[in-house]
């Protein structure tokens, strides 16, 4: 039974409400059995008792976490009002530096304190988040944090880095146990939330599972930070607090990246929205024109579109769309820009190209189309086919984008009305 949004709080929160059982049964069976290998670890770690000067340690890192993520959570609603693109996790850096220096009760608490807080501060503004995922998110931490901690204690990692002010010197082997560290750290989170990405969520992309090279860099720029954090607290802890300046400036700068990206692309592709690929367009005919250079638009469109969504829902449609965006991408060269131009319909531009190339990277994407192997919901299989109008400048006399586009698309249905599925080609003059 799932909850809905009108079921008070108070009752949402009893277990036969969860939203956990609105799942998938395997996605439930993952969830679960991550949350009881937290819980584990949770356990394990409590046969060590921290000494008082371990309890000082983490009280410098908990200050720093908890104020970071008072700074963090203004930089984060600025950017949930402007973009869809999910939460951004920036406490990574406390969790992996006292993975490398904390005792393991303590830096499990430390991972406990920081999601209670989010927790709490979420739910502020998004009382509908259900609280399986924010304890599923703690759980992937805990026991990523765990692999850290075991890497680092398996090796004399953590004892060389306790020991620093006695004039030990952590050798080569340190910095590669610590990369390893990182690595452990960042695979068993990757890991575990590509399994609940893949168990509930219709994807095609591997970078929806894995993250964008963007996002992964930053997981890696973090944990790199917390190494600092780290050696902060062993020196010179009031120092530690000091680097909430450069995590938050990060935050920031993925914010601003994200933005500029929201603004400029189609959301359900995440191709070039249509005045963005106009924009481009139009820079790119000034280049082409100032170098008496050339190049070629394309316009796709697929064919009978009406009918898949009739035929089979509007849902397998849009599965269509991504997976069309995605074809085109490929079949396009490096530096050719691809955009969403209208419902089914798409727009490439191809620049310094003559009518031939023009035409070879037509009918490639022409070929992938055709080739995509779909299937709905009932495994039926959905066929899918483009029609290509293209024109190419300067053999066509139009000097502006609008222009060629009016070209490429009265070649487009020109293509349509000779019986759809091939590539058309605007007269040259
Ligand atoms: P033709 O071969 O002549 O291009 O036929 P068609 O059916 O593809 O063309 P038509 O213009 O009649 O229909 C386009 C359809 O595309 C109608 C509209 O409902 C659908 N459509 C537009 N945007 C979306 C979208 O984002 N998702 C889905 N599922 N359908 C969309
Ligand atoms: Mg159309
Ligand atoms: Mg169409």
């Amino acid at each position: 039974m799932s909850a809905t949004s009108t079921t008070p709080r108070h009752i949402r929160l009893l277990p036969h409400h969860w939203k956990l059982w609105s799942l998938p049964r395997p996605a439930q069976a993952f969830v679960i059995a991550v949350d009881l290998l937290a819980l584990a670890a949770v356990i394990a770690a409590t046969r060590s008792t921290p000494t008082g000067a371990q309890w000082i340690t983490f009280g410098w890192l908990a200050a720093c976490a908890v104020m970071h993520l008072h700074a963090s959570h203004v930089v984060e609603r600025v950017r949930r009002d402007h973009s869809h693109s999910p939460y951004v996790d920036l406490c990574s850096v406390w969790i992996f530096a006292g993975a490398l220096v904390l005792s393991p009760p303590l830096e499990l608490l430390l991972v406990a304190l920081i999601y209670i807080h989010r927790w709490v501060m979420v739910n502020r503004f998004d009382a509908h988040r259900p609280p399986h995922r924010t304890v599923f998110t703690a759980s992937t931490l805990a026991l990523a944090a765990s692999a850290a901690m075991l890497i680092a204690r398996a090796t004399e990692l953590h004892d060389h880095l306790l020991t620093l002010d006695t004039g030990a010197h952590p050798g080569l082997l340190d910095a590669v146990v610590l990369v390893a560290a990182i690595g452990a750290q960042w695979t068993v989170n990757t890991v575990l939330i590509a399994g609940v990405i893949l168990l509930t969520a219709h994807v095609h992309r591997a970078r929806d599972v894995l993250g964008g090279g963007h996002d992964n860099l930053l997981e890696v720029a973090q944990l790199t930070l917390g190494l600092f954090v780290a050696l902060a607290l062993l020196w010179w802890p009031p120092t530690a607090l000091l680097m909430i300046v450069p995590v938050v400036a990060l935050h920031q700068c993925v914010l601003l990246h994200q933005l500029r990206l929201a603004a400029r692309t189609d959301q359900r592709t995440g191709l070039l929205h249509a005045v963005a690929w106009q924009d481009q367009a139009r820079v790119e005919l000034q280049r082409v024109r100032a170098e008496r250079g050339t190049m070629a638009v394309l316009m796709v469109d697929l064919d009978f579109f009406k009918r898949i969504n009739d035929t089979h829902g509007h849902l397998v449609g849009d599965d269509v769309l991504i997976k069309v965006a995605d074809a085109l991408t490929k079949a396009a060269r490096r530096g050719d820009s691809v955009g969403r131009y209208g419902g089914e319909e798409f727009a490439v531009l191809l620049p310094d190209v003559t009518e031939d190339e023009a035409r070879v990277v037509a009918e490639r994407i022409r070929h992938r189309v055709r080739g995509l192997q779909i299937t709905d919901h009932s495994g039926r299989p959905v066929h899918v086919s483009a029609t290509v109008g293209g024109a190419v400048y300067p053999d066509i006399r139009e000097n502006t984008i609008e222009g060629l586009l009016r070209a490429a698309d009265a070649a487009l249905y020109a293509g349509k009305a000779a019986g759809r599925d091939r590539v058309a080609l605007a007269a040259r003059g």
